[in-house]
């Protein structure tokens, strides 16, 4: 039965899942509905449990095995190192030991370059900081920790600054790696027994450069072994660029020393686009479109309604733009307004519904009809509190803002009371109707 849950799971998981997580199982037997799997380590256990748990447990069931539970015991003997005591290494030996030497960065994407980056107000900051950091003056930023929302230019800035310092300084040794890869790293040296050659192969690097960091937050060894290795880089004078979602102190589950290690250089963030850099980049990708599809032609005023109509992740707006010249090559048409509306409504309309806390606190101010100065103002009177609590309910429940941004939104408040507000609404919907159904109202309208 495993072997073909094995196969199934091969088929879903993706290769390198399979064969950093996957693959190194070893499954002992099944005890009274429970699925038994030997380890190399309980950090490897317990990842696979929880990422692929559910998901094998469901399959041992299918293949017909009643299995409520899996176990995953550590190894005591290492098996794994059991063959090396043979003597003489056998070339298949030689060859899986042959990659120590290789050095652990993931490939650059040609493309991100700093030429290829367009740069506005809202990325001005970190562009000039990563500048700053590839040519590698007297006084540069230790680390520099670049952050901000999906699809901004982390990844490009990142690979940018790889492969100027390639260019410029072939002498030194660059790593780029995603925080994902340097875990994979580091638990296959666990498993295989070679955290020396990790320690030792990370240490030896002149920059490095981790992306994505907050993939690490949460899990423990990674992170422990990340700051070691950071420590050893800074006290070396190696540079160090890090990149992540959100801001160091608000990356949840990473621990408190890491951040203010990470803080102590430069922080700079990415903004969301505005429209002036939406249409910028937008002219650029058009730039290298005429050629690939020339003889296509482009009316006035389609990249400014792009550019207006399109949300600040600049992945969509480039996927946007790439169906479009795809779509209308094929069909063999002039790219006009209403061709744009067409091919790309559910883009345009997944755009469109982004709410915002305003639309919130002013749908709500109209329905209760009380004044928007005084939703966010400091009066505390019922009539003007409990429109207040429902604007701060709905801000949690339709936008991604967190407790404390909301709080600021409505005049600055603090967090907890935001959370009083929005756990007094939830109380009374519960009983009371007339909240209830204003509740729905509301969120109707908001959302229509
Ligand atoms: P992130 O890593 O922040 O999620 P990426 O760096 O992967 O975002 O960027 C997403 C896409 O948008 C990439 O194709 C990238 O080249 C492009 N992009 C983002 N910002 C810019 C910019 N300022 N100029 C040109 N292309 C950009
Ligand atoms: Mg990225």
């Amino acid at each position: 039965t495993w072997g073909s849950v094995r196969e199934e799971l091969q088929r879903t998981v993706g290769t390198s899942n399979f064969t950093n997580w996957i693959e190194p199982l070893e499954f002992s037997g099944f005890r009274d509905g429970v699925a038994v799997f030997s380890v190399p380590t309980s950090f490897m256990g317990n990842w696979v449990s929880r990422n692929f748990g559910e998901q094998i447990k469901h399959l041992l069931n299918e293949a017909g095995e009643a299995v409520h539970r899996l176990e995953f015991a550590v190894a005591k003997t290492a098996t794994r190192t059991a063959p090396k005591k043979s003597q003489g290494a056998t070339p298949a030996q030689t060859q899986t030991q042959a990659p120590e030497v290789e050095l652990p960065g993931a490939p650059l994407d040609s493309r991100f370059t700093f030429d290829s980056f367009v740069v506005g107000k809202p990325n001005e900051l970190a562009h000039a900081a990563a500048k700053r950091v590839a040519e590698g003056g007297p006084v540069s930023f230790n680390p520099l920790f670049l952050y901000g929302g999906v699809g901004l230019g982390k990844t490009h800035l990142m690979h940018a600054i790889a492969q100027e310092l390639q260019s410029e300084r072939p002498d030194l040794n660059v790593v780029y790696l995603s925080a994902e890869q340097f875990m994979y790293r580091f638990v296959q040296a666990l498993r295989e027994r070679k955290m020396m050659d990790f320690k030792e192969l990370f240490r030896s690097v002149d920059v490095l450069m981790v992306d994505d960091v907050q993939f690490i937050a949460g899990k423990d060894s990674t992170q422990e072994e990340f700051f070691h290795t950071f420590n050893a880089l800074v006290d070396q004078n190696k540079q160090i660029i890090i990149s992540a979602d959100r801001a160091p102190g608000e990356i949840k589950e990473l621990e408190d020393r890491i951040k203010s290690r990470l803080q102590c250089g430069l922080v700079v963030d990415l903004h969301p686009t505005d429209y002036e850099l939406r249409l910028g980049i937008l002219q650029q990708k058009v730039e290298l479109y005429r050629k690939q599809y020339s003889g296509l032609v482009l009316a006035d005023g389609v990249l400014e309604f792009l550019a207006h109509r399109i949300s600040t992740n600049v992945r969509v707006l480039e996927g946007a733009l790439t169906r479009l010249f795809a779509f209308a090559s094929l069909v063999g048409r002039e790219i006009t307004l209403e061709l744009a509306q067409d091919c790309l409504a559910d883009i345009l309309r997944a755009s469109d519904r982004k709410i915002t806390i305003e639309e919130i606190q002013r749908k709500v101010s109209e329905h209760y009809n009380i004044r928007l100065s005084e939703m966010i103002g400091p009066k505390r009177v019922r009539t003007i509190a409990r429109p207040r609590q429902v604007a701060m309910f709905l801000s949690k429940q339709l936008t991604s803002r967190s407790l404390p941004e909301i709080g600021r939104r409505f005049g600055g408040r603090d967090h907890t009371t935001v959370m009083h507000g929005v756990k007094r609404i939830e109380e009374l919907k519960a009983h009371d109707n007339q909240i209830a159904e204003d509740l729905e109202l509301l969120r109707r309208s908001l959302e229509a």
